[in-house]
Protein backbone atom coordinates (compact mmCIF):
# COMPACT_ATOMS: atom_id res chain seq x y z
CA UNK A 1 0.00 0.00 0.00
CA UNK A 2 1.07 3.68 -0.82
CA UNK A 3 0.81 5.96 1.90
CA UNK A 4 1.09 9.83 0.53
CA UNK A 5 2.68 10.50 -2.63
CA UNK A 6 4.50 13.74 -2.80
CA UNK A 7 4.00 15.55 -5.87
CA UNK A 8 6.95 15.77 -8.59
CA UNK A 9 9.25 18.60 -8.81
CA UNK A 10 9.81 20.27 -12.12
CA UNK A 11 12.71 18.47 -14.10
CA UNK A 12 12.79 16.12 -11.05
CA UNK A 13 14.35 12.40 -11.64
CA UNK A 14 11.28 9.59 -10.71
CA UNK A 15 14.77 7.77 -8.46
CA UNK A 16 14.34 11.40 -6.50
CA UNK A 17 10.64 11.29 -6.26
CA UNK A 18 10.77 7.87 -5.25
CA UNK A 19 13.26 8.47 -2.48
CA UNK A 20 11.55 11.71 -0.75
CA UNK A 21 7.97 8.91 -0.67
CA UNK A 22 10.47 6.78 1.43
CA UNK A 23 11.63 10.08 3.04
CA UNK A 24 8.43 11.14 3.70
CA UNK A 25 6.55 7.94 4.54
CA UNK A 26 8.21 7.11 7.53
CA UNK A 27 9.14 3.87 6.81
CA UNK A 28 12.30 2.89 8.66
CA UNK A 29 14.33 1.00 5.81
CA UNK A 30 14.30 2.41 2.06
CA UNK A 31 13.16 -1.56 1.21
CA UNK A 32 9.88 -1.52 2.25
CA UNK A 33 9.36 1.80 0.78
CA UNK A 34 10.35 0.24 -2.50
CA UNK A 35 8.23 -2.64 -1.45
CA UNK A 36 5.47 -0.43 -1.83
CA UNK A 37 6.38 0.68 -5.51
CA UNK A 38 8.25 -1.87 -6.93
CA UNK A 39 6.79 -5.11 -9.04
CA UNK A 40 9.46 -6.87 -7.05
CA UNK A 41 10.76 -6.32 -3.57
CA UNK A 42 14.08 -6.44 -4.38
CA UNK A 43 13.74 -4.21 -7.75
CA UNK A 44 16.53 -2.15 -7.81
CA UNK A 45 15.85 1.15 -8.55
CA UNK A 46 17.08 2.84 -10.97
CA UNK A 47 18.28 6.72 -11.00
CA UNK A 48 17.89 7.51 -14.79
CA UNK A 49 15.05 5.99 -15.74
CA UNK A 50 11.61 4.08 -14.44
CA UNK A 51 12.42 0.84 -13.11
CA UNK A 52 9.40 -1.83 -13.24
CA UNK A 53 6.80 -0.46 -10.86
CA UNK A 54 3.84 -2.03 -9.61
CA UNK A 55 0.46 -1.29 -10.07
CA UNK A 56 -0.42 0.89 -7.33
CA UNK A 57 2.55 3.18 -8.62
CA UNK A 58 1.13 3.19 -11.93
CA UNK A 59 -2.42 4.45 -10.85
CA UNK A 60 -0.83 7.30 -8.97
CA UNK A 61 1.35 8.43 -11.97
CA UNK A 62 -1.16 8.13 -14.33
CA UNK A 63 -3.70 10.23 -12.43
CA UNK A 64 -0.90 12.70 -12.39
CA UNK A 65 -0.13 12.65 -15.91
CA UNK A 66 0.24 10.23 -18.91
CA UNK A 67 2.76 7.93 -18.09
CA UNK A 68 4.79 9.15 -21.42
CA UNK A 69 4.58 12.49 -20.10
CA UNK A 70 6.57 11.11 -16.99
CA UNK A 71 9.17 9.22 -19.38
CA UNK A 72 9.81 11.86 -20.90
CA UNK A 73 10.01 14.49 -18.55
CA UNK A 74 11.39 12.79 -15.67
CA UNK A 75 13.75 10.10 -16.96
CA UNK A 76 16.80 10.88 -19.15
CA UNK A 77 15.05 9.37 -22.41
CA UNK A 78 16.08 12.64 -24.34
CA UNK A 79 19.20 12.11 -23.92
CA UNK A 80 18.65 9.26 -26.26
CA UNK A 81 16.65 11.67 -28.73
CA UNK A 82 19.47 11.36 -31.48
CA UNK A 83 18.93 7.05 -31.85
CA UNK A 84 16.52 7.73 -34.99
CA UNK A 85 12.83 8.44 -35.16
CA UNK A 86 11.92 4.18 -34.90
CA UNK A 87 13.49 3.43 -32.11
CA UNK A 88 12.91 6.16 -30.14
CA UNK A 89 9.13 5.90 -30.51
CA UNK A 90 9.43 2.30 -30.34
CA UNK A 91 11.31 2.57 -27.03
CA UNK A 92 8.75 5.43 -25.54
CA UNK A 93 5.83 3.07 -26.08
CA UNK A 94 7.30 -0.04 -24.18
CA UNK A 95 9.00 1.81 -21.61
CA UNK A 96 4.83 3.47 -21.43
CA UNK A 97 3.03 0.92 -21.74
CA UNK A 98 4.59 -2.21 -20.01
CA UNK A 99 7.60 -0.74 -18.15
CA UNK A 100 10.15 -1.62 -21.09
CA UNK A 101 14.07 -1.77 -19.79
CA UNK A 102 15.07 1.49 -21.23
CA UNK A 103 19.04 0.03 -20.98
CA UNK A 104 17.43 -2.80 -23.53
CA UNK A 105 15.61 -0.79 -25.75
CA UNK A 106 17.71 2.52 -26.18
CA UNK A 107 22.02 2.81 -26.80
CA UNK A 108 22.64 3.56 -22.88
CA UNK A 109 26.15 3.24 -22.59
CA UNK A 110 27.29 0.68 -20.14
CA UNK A 111 30.09 1.33 -17.96
CA UNK A 112 32.87 -1.43 -18.86
CA UNK A 113 35.36 -2.99 -16.27
CA UNK A 114 38.24 -0.59 -15.05
CA UNK A 115 36.10 2.61 -15.85
CA UNK A 116 35.32 4.77 -13.10
CA UNK A 117 31.60 5.06 -12.13
CA UNK A 118 29.38 8.31 -12.45
CA UNK A 119 28.03 10.01 -9.52
CA UNK A 120 24.75 11.58 -8.84
CA UNK A 121 25.85 15.35 -9.26
CA UNK A 122 23.65 18.61 -8.32
CA UNK A 123 24.13 21.99 -8.59
CA UNK A 124 24.16 24.03 -5.03
CA UNK A 125 22.53 27.01 -6.62
CA UNK A 126 19.67 25.17 -7.64
CA UNK A 127 19.40 23.06 -4.44
CA UNK A 128 18.89 26.35 -2.16
CA UNK A 129 16.67 27.72 -4.74
CA UNK A 130 14.18 24.17 -4.35
CA UNK A 131 14.72 24.31 -0.41
CA UNK A 132 13.59 28.35 -0.33
CA UNK A 133 10.65 27.00 -3.48
CA UNK A 134 9.55 23.41 -1.68
CA UNK A 135 11.27 23.41 1.73
CA UNK A 136 13.65 20.01 0.58
CA UNK A 137 16.05 19.97 -2.35
CA UNK A 138 16.16 17.08 -4.92
CA UNK A 139 17.82 14.98 -8.09
CA UNK A 140 16.99 16.92 -10.82
CA UNK A 141 17.69 15.70 -14.76
CA UNK A 142 19.87 19.27 -15.42
CA UNK A 143 22.51 17.86 -13.26
CA UNK A 144 22.52 14.10 -14.32
CA UNK A 145 23.41 15.44 -18.07
CA UNK A 146 26.45 13.46 -19.07
CA UNK A 147 29.38 15.58 -19.78
CA UNK A 148 27.96 18.46 -18.38
CA UNK A 149 29.99 19.85 -15.39
CA UNK A 150 28.49 23.29 -15.14
CA UNK A 151 25.05 24.24 -14.17
CA UNK A 152 23.71 26.25 -17.02
CA UNK A 153 21.45 28.05 -15.21
CA UNK A 154 23.62 29.01 -12.57
CA UNK A 155 27.12 29.24 -14.12
CA UNK A 156 28.51 27.89 -11.06
CA UNK A 157 30.26 23.94 -10.63
CA UNK A 158 28.38 20.98 -9.84
CA UNK A 159 29.03 19.07 -6.45
CA UNK A 160 29.79 15.29 -7.40
CA UNK A 161 28.07 12.96 -4.84
CA UNK A 162 29.45 9.54 -3.55
CA UNK A 163 26.34 7.99 -5.01
CA UNK A 164 27.18 5.54 -8.13
CA UNK A 165 25.10 5.55 -11.46
CA UNK A 166 25.36 2.26 -12.17
CA UNK A 167 23.43 -0.66 -13.51
CA UNK A 168 24.99 -3.44 -11.80
CA UNK A 169 25.29 -2.23 -8.76
CA UNK A 170 22.48 -1.80 -6.47
CA UNK A 171 22.30 2.34 -5.34
CA UNK A 172 20.11 2.81 -2.52
CA UNK A 173 17.14 5.06 -2.12
CA UNK A 174 19.26 8.45 -1.14
CA UNK A 175 17.11 11.22 -0.56
CA UNK A 176 18.51 14.45 -2.00
CA UNK A 177 17.84 16.37 1.16
CA UNK A 178 20.12 14.65 3.41
CA UNK A 179 22.60 13.93 0.78
CA UNK A 180 23.15 17.47 -0.38
CA UNK A 181 25.55 19.92 1.77
CA UNK A 182 24.73 23.63 1.80
CA UNK A 183 28.42 24.28 0.22
CA UNK A 184 29.38 27.83 -1.17
CA UNK A 185 28.49 28.04 -4.84
CA UNK A 186 31.67 28.06 -7.15
CA UNK A 187 31.47 29.90 -9.87
CA UNK A 188 32.71 29.11 -13.53
CA UNK A 189 34.35 31.01 -15.93
CA UNK A 190 32.32 32.23 -18.69
CA UNK A 191 33.82 30.16 -21.29
CA UNK A 192 33.05 27.66 -23.83
CA UNK A 193 32.22 25.44 -21.61
CA UNK A 194 29.48 27.11 -19.88
CA UNK A 195 28.28 27.79 -23.48
CA UNK A 196 28.20 23.67 -24.16
CA UNK A 197 26.78 23.24 -20.95
CA UNK A 198 24.13 25.46 -21.87
CA UNK A 199 23.58 24.61 -25.49
CA UNK A 200 23.12 21.32 -23.84
CA UNK A 201 20.87 21.82 -21.46
CA UNK A 202 18.58 23.58 -24.17
CA UNK A 203 18.98 20.47 -26.58
CA UNK A 204 17.82 18.34 -24.36
CA UNK A 205 14.79 20.41 -23.05
CA UNK A 206 13.58 20.71 -26.33
CA UNK A 207 10.38 18.87 -26.50
CA UNK A 208 11.03 15.73 -29.11
CA UNK A 209 9.19 15.51 -32.28
CA UNK A 210 8.62 11.91 -33.26
CA UNK A 211 6.81 12.92 -36.67
CA UNK A 212 10.01 14.67 -37.81
CA UNK A 213 11.74 11.80 -39.42
CA UNK A 214 14.93 13.62 -40.85
CA UNK A 215 17.78 11.44 -39.52
CA UNK A 216 20.43 13.76 -37.63
CA UNK A 217 23.29 12.48 -39.18
CA UNK A 218 21.97 13.17 -42.83
CA UNK A 219 20.97 17.11 -41.47
CA UNK A 220 24.39 17.29 -39.95
CA UNK A 221 25.65 16.57 -43.07
CA UNK A 222 23.71 19.00 -44.88
CA UNK A 223 24.99 21.64 -43.09
CA UNK A 224 28.47 21.23 -44.30
CA UNK A 225 27.04 22.69 -47.99
CA UNK A 226 29.27 25.97 -48.44
CA UNK A 227 31.87 25.24 -45.97
CA UNK A 228 35.34 24.14 -46.58
CA UNK A 229 34.98 20.55 -45.05
CA UNK A 230 33.10 19.66 -48.23
CA UNK A 231 33.85 19.63 -51.82
CA UNK A 232 32.91 22.14 -54.31
CA UNK A 233 30.88 19.75 -55.90
CA UNK A 234 29.51 18.21 -52.52
CA UNK A 235 30.46 14.92 -53.25
CA UNK A 236 33.73 14.29 -50.90
CA UNK A 237 34.12 15.59 -47.12
CA UNK A 238 37.23 16.76 -45.44
CA UNK A 239 36.94 14.71 -42.80
CA UNK A 240 40.56 14.90 -41.17
CA UNK A 241 40.54 18.68 -41.50
CA UNK A 242 36.66 19.10 -40.15
CA UNK A 243 38.30 16.52 -37.04
CA UNK A 244 41.60 19.17 -36.20
CA UNK A 245 39.21 22.06 -36.28
CA UNK A 246 37.02 20.84 -34.30
CA UNK A 247 39.73 19.75 -31.75
CA UNK A 248 41.53 23.18 -32.00
CA UNK A 249 37.85 24.46 -31.27
CA UNK A 250 37.66 22.55 -28.27
CA UNK A 251 41.11 22.46 -26.90
CA UNK A 252 40.97 23.55 -22.99
CA UNK A 253 37.57 22.01 -22.62
CA UNK A 254 38.52 18.95 -20.91
CA UNK A 255 38.68 20.30 -17.52
CA UNK A 256 35.69 22.80 -17.47
CA UNK A 257 33.26 20.94 -19.08
CA UNK A 258 33.62 17.46 -17.18
CA UNK A 259 36.39 17.18 -14.38
CA UNK A 260 36.26 13.31 -14.48
CA UNK A 261 36.33 13.11 -18.46
CA UNK A 262 40.11 11.90 -18.78
CA UNK A 263 39.51 8.98 -15.81
CA UNK A 264 36.20 8.57 -17.89
CA UNK A 265 35.56 6.31 -21.16
CA UNK A 266 36.90 7.12 -24.11
CA UNK A 267 32.77 7.48 -24.86
CA UNK A 268 32.66 10.55 -22.49
CA UNK A 269 35.74 12.73 -24.22
CA UNK A 270 33.81 13.42 -27.31
CA UNK A 271 34.85 13.87 -30.64
CA UNK A 272 38.79 12.56 -30.85
CA UNK A 273 38.78 10.40 -33.85
CA UNK A 274 37.71 10.66 -37.53
CA UNK A 275 35.64 7.58 -37.21
CA UNK A 276 32.98 8.70 -34.48
CA UNK A 277 32.45 11.63 -37.30
CA UNK A 278 32.04 9.35 -39.82
CA UNK A 279 29.58 7.54 -38.16
CA UNK A 280 27.38 10.88 -37.07
CA UNK A 281 27.03 11.66 -40.46
CA UNK A 282 26.15 8.12 -41.56
CA UNK A 283 23.34 8.06 -38.71
CA UNK A 284 24.93 5.31 -36.86
CA UNK A 285 26.34 7.47 -33.53
CA UNK A 286 24.04 8.87 -31.97
CA UNK A 287 25.74 9.89 -28.75
CA UNK A 288 24.11 13.29 -27.34
CA UNK A 289 27.57 14.83 -26.45
CA UNK A 290 29.11 14.10 -29.51
CA UNK A 291 26.54 15.74 -31.78
CA UNK A 292 26.10 18.55 -29.38
CA UNK A 293 29.88 19.64 -29.77
CA UNK A 294 29.10 19.03 -33.61
CA UNK A 295 26.19 21.04 -33.76
CA UNK A 296 27.66 23.72 -31.66
CA UNK A 297 30.86 23.77 -33.74
CA UNK A 298 28.89 23.76 -37.06
CA UNK A 299 27.00 27.02 -35.72
CA UNK A 300 23.34 25.05 -35.59
CA UNK A 301 21.02 26.42 -32.89
CA UNK A 302 19.07 23.82 -30.83
CA UNK A 303 15.84 24.60 -32.39
CA UNK A 304 17.22 23.51 -35.45
CA UNK A 305 19.40 20.69 -34.14
CA UNK A 306 16.44 19.62 -32.74
CA UNK A 307 13.68 20.19 -35.36
CA UNK A 308 16.65 19.16 -38.25
CA UNK A 309 14.70 20.22 -42.06
CA UNK A 310 17.20 19.10 -45.13
CA UNK A 311 17.80 22.31 -47.43
CA UNK A 312 15.43 22.02 -50.55
CA UNK A 313 18.60 21.54 -53.13
CA UNK A 314 21.58 19.73 -51.86
CA UNK A 315 25.36 21.27 -52.63
CA UNK A 316 26.13 19.08 -55.34
CA UNK A 317 22.42 19.61 -57.69
CA UNK A 318 23.20 23.61 -57.02
CA UNK A 319 26.83 22.78 -58.92
CA UNK A 320 25.51 20.65 -61.00
CA UNK A 321 22.98 23.56 -62.29
CA UNK A 322 25.60 26.29 -62.71
CA UNK A 323 27.48 24.17 -64.32
CA UNK A 324 25.05 23.60 -67.05
CA UNK A 325 24.26 27.35 -66.89
CA UNK A 326 27.82 27.95 -67.98
CA UNK A 327 28.28 25.15 -70.80
CA UNK A 328 24.97 26.81 -71.98
CA UNK A 329 26.82 29.93 -72.59
CA UNK A 330 29.52 28.37 -74.29
CA UNK A 331 32.18 28.02 -71.74
CA UNK A 332 34.79 25.58 -71.87
CA UNK A 333 35.17 22.60 -68.91
CA UNK A 334 38.74 24.74 -68.15
CA UNK A 335 36.68 28.12 -67.83
CA UNK A 336 33.82 26.91 -65.78
CA UNK A 337 36.41 24.80 -63.57
CA UNK A 338 38.22 27.95 -62.34
CA UNK A 339 34.91 29.42 -62.07
CA UNK A 340 32.91 27.14 -59.53
CA UNK A 341 35.59 25.45 -58.23
CA UNK A 342 36.94 22.26 -58.60
CA UNK A 343 38.85 20.34 -61.32
CA UNK A 344 37.95 20.32 -65.54
CA UNK A 345 37.34 16.40 -64.87
CA UNK A 346 34.68 17.55 -61.70
CA UNK A 347 33.19 19.84 -64.15
CA UNK A 348 32.89 17.04 -67.28
CA UNK A 349 31.50 14.91 -64.55
CA UNK A 350 28.38 17.66 -63.33
CA UNK A 351 27.51 18.33 -66.99
CA UNK A 352 27.23 14.20 -67.52
CA UNK A 353 23.98 14.42 -64.84
CA UNK A 354 22.64 17.25 -66.57
CA UNK A 355 18.73 16.23 -66.83
CA UNK A 356 19.25 13.73 -64.86
CA UNK A 357 17.39 13.92 -61.83
CA UNK A 358 19.48 13.87 -58.50
CA UNK A 359 17.83 12.26 -55.34
CA UNK A 360 16.62 15.44 -53.89
CA UNK A 361 15.67 16.69 -50.02
CA UNK A 362 12.09 17.03 -49.22
CA UNK A 363 11.23 21.06 -49.39
CA UNK A 364 12.44 22.90 -46.24
CA UNK A 365 9.56 24.24 -44.19
CA UNK A 366 9.51 27.34 -42.71
CA UNK A 367 11.15 28.25 -39.23
CA UNK A 368 9.06 29.50 -36.30
CA UNK A 369 8.71 33.35 -36.41
CA UNK A 370 11.12 35.06 -34.36
CA UNK A 371 10.23 36.97 -31.57
CA UNK A 372 11.53 40.15 -31.07
CA UNK A 373 13.78 40.26 -27.97
CA UNK A 374 14.33 44.20 -27.60
CA UNK A 375 10.64 45.01 -27.59
CA UNK A 376 9.38 42.36 -25.44
CA UNK A 377 12.67 43.19 -23.01
CA UNK A 378 11.45 46.83 -23.26
CA UNK A 379 7.74 46.07 -22.28
CA UNK A 380 8.30 44.01 -19.66
CA UNK A 381 10.44 45.89 -17.90
CA UNK A 382 7.55 47.68 -15.76
CA UNK A 383 6.01 44.01 -14.97
CA UNK A 384 9.20 42.79 -13.87
CA UNK A 385 9.60 45.83 -11.73
CA UNK A 386 6.28 44.79 -10.27
CA UNK A 387 7.13 41.25 -9.70
CA UNK A 388 9.72 42.12 -7.74
CA UNK A 389 8.32 44.66 -5.36
CA UNK A 390 5.41 41.20 -4.73
CA UNK A 391 8.81 38.66 -4.49
CA UNK A 392 10.54 41.14 -2.39
CA UNK A 393 7.75 41.59 -0.11
CA UNK A 394 6.48 45.39 0.97
CA UNK A 395 5.85 44.48 4.39
CA UNK A 396 2.44 42.70 4.32
CA UNK A 397 3.89 39.31 2.76
CA UNK A 398 6.53 37.35 3.44
CA UNK A 399 9.78 38.54 2.09
CA UNK A 400 11.44 36.41 -0.08
CA UNK A 401 14.95 36.33 -2.62
CA UNK A 402 14.76 38.55 -5.78
CA UNK A 403 16.16 35.93 -8.32
CA UNK A 404 15.76 34.91 -11.79
CA UNK A 405 13.88 31.78 -11.23
CA UNK A 406 11.52 33.45 -8.39
CA UNK A 407 10.63 36.17 -11.29
CA UNK A 408 10.50 33.52 -13.77
CA UNK A 409 8.41 31.80 -11.68
CA UNK A 410 6.14 34.85 -10.98
CA UNK A 411 6.10 35.53 -14.75
CA UNK A 412 4.89 32.96 -15.40
CA UNK A 413 8.04 32.26 -18.40
CA UNK A 414 9.50 29.54 -19.54
CA UNK A 415 12.94 28.49 -17.92
CA UNK A 416 15.72 30.49 -20.10
CA UNK A 417 13.29 33.74 -21.09
CA UNK A 418 15.15 36.08 -18.67
CA UNK A 419 18.85 35.31 -20.53
CA UNK A 420 16.97 37.02 -23.39
CA UNK A 421 15.90 39.84 -22.08
CA UNK A 422 19.11 41.66 -20.71
CA UNK A 423 17.17 44.81 -19.35
CA UNK A 424 15.04 42.91 -17.33
CA UNK A 425 17.90 40.92 -15.67
CA UNK A 426 19.79 43.48 -14.83
CA UNK A 427 16.97 44.96 -12.78
CA UNK A 428 16.59 41.22 -10.73
CA UNK A 429 20.58 41.38 -10.65
CA UNK A 430 20.16 44.82 -8.96
CA UNK A 431 18.36 42.60 -6.51
CA UNK A 432 20.98 39.82 -5.46
CA UNK A 433 21.16 38.87 -1.70
CA UNK A 434 23.60 36.68 0.14
CA UNK A 435 21.85 34.33 2.08
CA UNK A 436 22.65 36.16 5.58
CA UNK A 437 21.58 39.11 4.61
CA UNK A 438 18.48 37.72 3.51
CA UNK A 439 17.49 36.06 6.51
CA UNK A 440 17.98 38.98 8.56
CA UNK A 441 15.31 40.61 6.14
CA UNK A 442 13.17 38.19 6.72
CA UNK A 443 14.25 37.69 10.71
CA UNK A 444 13.09 41.53 11.06
CA UNK A 445 10.01 41.00 9.41
CA UNK A 446 8.61 37.79 11.78
CA UNK A 447 9.91 40.24 14.62
CA UNK A 448 7.74 42.92 13.50
CA UNK A 449 5.09 40.62 12.70
CA UNK A 450 5.04 39.26 16.17
CA UNK A 451 4.95 42.02 17.70
CA UNK A 452 1.75 43.49 16.42
CA UNK A 453 0.09 40.55 18.77
CA UNK A 454 2.62 40.28 21.01
CA UNK A 455 4.40 41.92 23.43
CA UNK A 456 8.15 41.91 23.28
CA UNK A 457 9.20 39.53 26.59
CA UNK A 458 6.34 37.26 25.14
CA UNK A 459 8.06 36.76 22.12
CA UNK A 460 11.03 33.66 22.23
CA UNK A 461 13.33 31.89 19.68
CA UNK A 462 10.55 29.74 19.11
CA UNK A 463 8.09 31.67 17.56
CA UNK A 464 10.39 33.12 15.49
CA UNK A 465 11.58 29.71 14.26
CA UNK A 466 8.11 28.84 13.33
CA UNK A 467 7.65 31.51 10.95
CA UNK A 468 10.97 31.54 9.30
CA UNK A 469 11.90 28.45 8.97
CA UNK A 470 15.75 29.29 10.26
CA UNK A 471 18.12 27.41 11.91
CA UNK A 472 20.05 28.40 14.86
CA UNK A 473 23.07 28.77 12.48
CA UNK A 474 20.96 31.04 9.86
CA UNK A 475 19.75 32.83 12.89
CA UNK A 476 23.27 33.78 13.67
CA UNK A 477 24.58 34.11 10.40
CA UNK A 478 22.23 37.19 10.01
CA UNK A 479 23.13 38.96 13.28
CA UNK A 480 25.47 41.41 11.46
CA UNK A 481 23.29 42.12 8.82
CA UNK A 482 19.97 43.31 10.97
CA UNK A 483 20.69 46.81 11.95
CA UNK A 484 20.59 47.29 7.47
CA UNK A 485 16.10 46.70 8.05
CA UNK A 486 16.02 47.49 11.50
CA UNK A 487 17.02 50.07 14.22
CA UNK A 488 19.62 49.89 16.78
CA UNK A 489 17.23 48.82 19.62
CA UNK A 490 15.50 46.37 17.53
CA UNK A 491 18.19 44.70 16.26
CA UNK A 492 19.87 44.26 19.54
CA UNK A 493 16.44 42.61 20.56
CA UNK A 494 16.73 40.20 18.04
CA UNK A 495 20.12 38.78 18.47
CA UNK A 496 18.58 38.82 22.40
CA UNK A 497 16.10 35.97 21.08
CA UNK A 498 18.64 33.58 20.55
CA UNK A 499 18.90 31.30 23.64
CA UNK A 500 22.16 31.19 25.08
ZN1 LIG B 1 21.86 25.58 -10.72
Amino acid sequence: MIGFMPEIYPDELVYSWFARYYAHSGHPAYVSALGDLMEKKNTRPDVEFISRINKDAKDIIQKMMPMEEMVLGHTMFPYYRFAGNARISNALWAMSANGGDAHQLLPVFKGKHGVQARHIKYCPECASESREAYGEAYWDRKATIRNIGICPKHKCRLEETSIEISAKQSPRLYVAEGEIKDTMPELAEDGLGFQLAEYMLEVFQSPIDFKNGVPVGDFLKSRLQGTKYLSARGMQMYISLLLDDIQDFYQGLQGTANENAEKQDAQYQGITEKHQLQHIFSNKNSDFYKICQLAFFLGISPGELTNPRLPKRTQTELYNEKVAQLYAKGLGCHRIAREVGGSPSTVREANKTKGKKLQGYPAARLGKQAVDWDVMDKEMLPEVGKAINEIYGGGKTRPKRVTGYAVTRHMEWPDRRLQYLPKCRELVEAYYEEFPVYWAREAVWAYKLLLRDKGMEDIHWRDMRVITNLRKDNFEAAFPYLERFADKGTAEDIRGLLPK
